[in-house]
């Protein structure tokens, strides 16, 4: 962490939530413990945690660039969730079940929120390539790298 004070955020999350809450689930969900993740993520956009009762989202998209309905698809992918729970199939959880896909297209902005991330996925899987192929010039050993389809995957285990 840099000495540089954090500006405030651009986004609020209980904004984002009750916006989401209202226009998607009639305001019938509880409110969870809403938190931006501590440290930007590559991989991971949001999450919901059973146990604990918390939906995070990646500090990444905390940036006045990042569009309202990005948010908010990514809100209500995490609310769903809650909502839903999960099966357990053979003791793992299954969170994305087909009807939780089915669902989640009710989000209206689904394609431009799906293309925003993925998109964002790619710009930063390049910038991690561009980063790991400066640290290769320097120490001269070559790490295998991730194909860009192991990084996306990991990208949307949201
Ligand atoms: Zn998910």
């Amino acid at each position: 962490m840099s000495a540089m004070k954090k500006k405030s955020a651009p986004f609020d999350l209980n904004e984002i939530f009750e916006r989401v809450n209202e226009t998607y689930f009639d305001g019938k969900i509880a409110k969870p413990r809403l938190t931006w993740s501590a440290r930007v993520s590559k991989s991971t956009m949001g999450k919901y945690n059973y146990a604990t009762d918390t939906l995070t989202l990646n500090r990444l998209l905390n940036r006045a660039g990042t569009p309202r309905y990005v948010l908010e698809f990514l809100m209500y992918h995490e609310l769903l969730h809650k909502a839903l729970g999960y099966q357990v199939v053979n003791q793992r959880r299954r969170v994305h079940t087909p009807r939780f896909r089915k669902l989640e297209k009710n989000f209206r902005q689904y394609r431009e929120a799906n293309d925003y991330l993925r998109v964002l996925a790619k710009n930063e899987h390049e910038k991690s390539l561009a980063a790991r192929r400066r640290t290769v010039s320097v120490r001269g050993a070559e790490p295998r790298e991730k194909s860009y389809f192991e990084r996306l995957l990991e990208f949307f285990s949201l």
